[in-house]
This record gives structure tokens, sequence and C-alpha cells, in this order.
């Protein structure tokens, strides 16, 4: 049985508290607000997405980068798995249009009941108002490699394999653990007081690639010990999960600080933005036009000549710009040019028909009317806020008779029709965010158990890690699925 101290009672951090309970571990999960799953109450706005009920192909597809190294995480849990745990856990379930996956009930808060239930039921310790400031690494010495052959040697019984390489090291504690105890730092039960000189700080300064050779032919690797929180109590630990979330939505209590934690512990952390985000438009219009919600559109959208984004489905205007589906979705692919300059966008209104069928439709339309104001007419053909736009965009006057519109305009009409265009300015920020891109590179950690390949018993899960996906119960099924490889990675 191993210590396992998880930090942060969010989806991922939840699900590896749990995993790690029930095999057998004793494990203490830190949160720093005052109740778990802050950030899983607002999901699905309020009904929590909570997966994708779909093929592990399928789940793969949806991941926007490093998706290769999910493949072992999905595997080992798939949204099958996920729905069977909740299943498993009394919540009811039901899958609605694009196979996504809600409560019964549409209530995120019974997500986070059955969550809490499981955690009580595998005897998880919840300590909430608990920030974790730090965690505390020491260096655990490698055996020379001639002294684990010869131990090995003596040790092989006839049928056995001798155990070797990089993991194997003495239990002996050469530097002083970063569990030592300071002035004002309480240690919680079970503490391990080293002995050793080093303080924390020096036990925490390591090498990029985790490990370092003393002139003995010795290897030191860094192994995570426990965490400080900012009242300065230590939690001791064989194993650390660090599952505080990304930047987005700061209130829920995703502040950043796994990242820092990781680069602490000499991680990459590749370039943080705000993914799944509404963008900022210029000239006006889409103030004009905030509040309208278009169905079965096609958006494109341009960098140059150089198509970027093409999908066809929802979207909103607001009072800056647009956001819906089908614009945070587009922020998923569009993101790393529109930081550097402004990109078109068109919306096709009427993606269903070829250019001449919309001509033909809308001449028919003028021979049904040919004596109202064409503002009266264009109702059957656009949502109501959206007339006024047209007229102005395609410079008709607003008291324009149906048979006094000349040719022109009516092939303005449709080419305004078909791509309605507006300049991208920028993303929004990480306040209306869904998702984090970036975050603690997937390089340096394993895909199976999500363990530090830098720092023993230091493990990642959820959206610290630099995985995210688009809408859809996606990114729930990445945090169930990494916080589970993590909670059962934890060795005994
Ligand atoms: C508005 C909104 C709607 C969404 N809807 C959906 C949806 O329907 N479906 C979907 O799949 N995804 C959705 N997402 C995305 C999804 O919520 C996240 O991907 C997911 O919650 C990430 O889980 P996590 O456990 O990694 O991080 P989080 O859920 O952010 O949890 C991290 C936890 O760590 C705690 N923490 C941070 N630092 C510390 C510290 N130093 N000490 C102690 N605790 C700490 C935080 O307080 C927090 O509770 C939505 C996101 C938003 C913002």
């Amino acid at each position: 049985m191993s210590r396992v101290v998880v930090i942060g009672g969010g989806a991922a951090g939840m699900m590896a508290a749990v995993q790690a309970a029930e095999n057998g571990h004793a494990v203490t999960l830190l949160e720093k607000n005052e109740k778990l799953g802050k950030k899983l109450f607002i999901t699905g706005k309020g009904r929590c997405n909570l997966t994708n009920n779909c093929e592990v192909e399928e789940l793969l597809q949806a991941v926007c980068v490093n998706r290769r190294f999910l493949y072992s995480a999905f595997y080992g849990f798939s949204s099958q798995d996920t729905m069977d745990f909740f299943e498993q856990s009394g919540l009811r379930i039901k899958t609605e249009r694009g196979n996504r996956v809600f409560p019964v009930s549409d209530h995120s808060s019974d997500v986070i009941a059955a969550l809490a239930q499981r955690l009580k039921q595998g005897g998880v310790k919840v300590h909430l108002h608990t920030e974790v400031q730090e965690i505390l690494t020491e260096c655990a010495k490698e055996e020379k490699e001639e002294d684990l052959t010869e131990k090995n040697a003596m040790q092989k019984q006839p049928g056995q394999i001798a155990v070797s390489g990089p993991r194997q090291k003495s239990e002996e504690k050469t530097v002083a653990s970063g569990a030592q105890r300071e002035p004002d730092q309480k240690v919680m039960p079970g503490a391990w007081q080293g002995t050793g000189q080093a303080t924390v700080s020096e036990t925490r300064v390591q090498q990029k690639n985790g490990s370092k050779k003393n002139g003995e032919g010795e290897t030191h690797h860094m192994r995570a010990c426990g965490v400080r929180t900012a009242d300065g109590t230590v939690y001791p630990a064989d194993a650390v999960i660090v599952a505080t979330g990304g930047l987005s939505y700061r209130s829920t209590g995703s502040t950043g600080d796994g990242y820092r934690f990781a680069r602490e512990a000499g991680h990459t952390v590749t370039e943080l933005s705000p993914s799944l985000v509404p963008m900022e438009t210029a000239d006006g219009w889409a103030e004009q036009l905030q509040g309208l919600s278009l169905r079965n559109v096609e958006v494109t959208i341009c960098d140059g000549k150089k198509e970027l984004y093409r999908e066809f489905g929802e979207m909103l205007f607001t009072h800056y710009g647009v956001s819906g589906p089908l614009i945070l979705t587009a922020s998923t692919v569009v993101q790393k040019q529109l930081r550097r300059h402004p990109l078109e966008l068109f919306i096709n209104l009427k993606p269903a028909l070829r250019e001449e069928q919309l001509d033909a439709r809308i001449l028919r339309e003028f021979e049904a009317n040919r004596n109202k104001y064409l503002k009266n007419i264009l109702g059957a053909l656009y949502p109501a806020k959206l007339v006024p736009v047209m007229l102005k965009r395609c410079d008709i006057p607003e008291d324009r008779v149906v048979h006094d519109v000349s040719r022109e305009e009516r092939k303005k009409l449709v080419a305004m029709t078909r791509e309605f265009p507006l300049t991208l300015t920028a993303l929004r920020d990480y306040n209306e965010a869904i998702v984090t891109r970036g975050g603690v590179s997937t390089r340096e950690v394993n895909p199976a158990t999500m363990e530090s390949k830098l720092t023993e018993g230091l493990y990642f899960a959820g959206e610290v890690l630099d995985l995210d996906a688009v809408t859809g119960g996606f990114n729930l099924q990445i945090a169930w699925a990494t916080g589970c490889a993590a909670g059962r990675g934890v060795q005994l």
C-alpha cells in the first residue's frame, strides 16, 4: 500500500483518487475550493456532458493535440468504461444527439455526488480549503550497475527473472527528504522526517532529465515524497498526482498551479492558450446581430487564400463577435494563425442550395411579392434580425420595393447569403475558454501510467497535460481516462 496525495478535486483528480483507493492505496485528496468539482458543476450548461458514447477510434479523432499519447489511456478506460463507472455509482445516464452522454436528471451535481460517494466508499480522505503550494521531492539513489548484477545473481532463484534497470533503487535516502520539517511547518501523521543535511529547496533542484550521476558512478533519481500546503502543512506521500486543471474559468479553481509544479520538477510546459473559445470580429456587424443564433449554416475560415476550417452546424453572434459550437471548434484549428493576424470568416446561410438554386429561390419569392417592400419579404429567407443587416451590407435602400430590385442587387443578395463575411481579430480570453491548449509535455509522461519520466512517483492527469479535444464530452473523457490511468498507475 502506498500513500497517495491527489492535488485537485476536479474530474481527473476525483477519478484518480477513486481508482487509487480501490487499488488498495491510502489516498488523500487536497482541493483548494470549499467544495469538490466546481468546474464539473458548470459543464454542459449545468447538465454535464460527461462523455461521448463512441468507439475509442472516434474518441481519438476528437482529440486536437497529442492524440497518440491517449491511445493507451482510452483503451484502458473507454467511454463505455466511463458510462459503466457512473452507472455502477448509481447515476442514471442517457445518450443524446451527437452521442453526447448526460445524466438522466440533467443535473451535473448528480455526477459530482456519484464521485463523492465513490470517494467515500474508497475511504479517500478529502481535505477542502487546502491549497497545495509545492511538491516535495527527494533524491533516490540508484545502485551501481555492478552491485545490482552481483545482488541479482545472488538473489535469483531458478525460474525467477532478475529485476534490474533504472527503476531499481536503494531504499536508503541519500539526501534529505523533501518532507524535512522546517520551522512552523506541520507534518501530517505518518510524515517521514529525514535525517540528512539538505533542505527542501535543495532537494528540489534536479537535472532536467531527472537523474544525475555522482563521482562513484551512482545515479540519483528524483522522486516525489509529499506536498506542502499554503498553511505550511506537509503531507508525506509515496506518490503525488497533479490534477490541477488548466487556466480557463479561474473562478472554478483552475489557476495554473500545476504548470508551476511541473516546471519546478524539471518538466516542459508547452505554450498555453485558450481553446474552445469564442472569437472577436471587426466592423461591428456582429454587435448588431448579438443574440442571434444560426442553425444549419456553413462556416469557412480563411487565412488569405488558404482555407483553414470549414464546417456545418450552429453558431451565435455576441456583442464582441461570434460564438457557438462551430466557432468554438474552429478556435481549436485557427488559433495559431489568429494570434498572428486577422482571418476571414464566411458564413453560408443557405448551404443546402447551390448558387443557381438560391437565385431561383429568391426569384420565386420576388415573383410572388412584386409590390411589397423587399425588407418585408426577406423574413421568408433569413431570421428577422438579419434582414436590415443584409440590406445594409448589399447597399440596398430599406424602402426598396421588390419590382425595383435590380439584377445586380439580387446577385449581391445571393453572394452575401452564400458568403456573409466577417473579420476575425482575436480569441477571447481564458475566462470564456472551455479548455486550455498546451500543458505538461506528454513526451515527458508515461502514457500508460501518467507517471513523470523525470520524477518517480509524480503523476499528471487531466487538463494540466498538453491535451485537449473538441466539444461533445471528449474533454471530460480525457480527464476520466488519464485520471484512471494515474490512479491505477501508482504501484503498491
Ligand atoms: C463552461 C465549461 C463547460 C464545459 N463543459 C464540458 C462538457 O460538457 N463536457 C466536457 O467533456 N468538458 C467540458 N468542459 C471541459 C471540462 O470541464 C474540463 O476539461 C475538465 O473539467 C478538466 O478536468 P480536470 O480535473 O483536469 O480540471 P478541473 O476540473 O479544472 O479541476 C482542477 C481542480 O484542481 C483544483 N486545484 C487547482 N490548483 C490547486 C492547488 N494548488 N491545490 C489544491 N487544489 C487545486 C481546482 O480548484 C479544481 O477543483 C467544460 C469546461 C467549461 C469551462
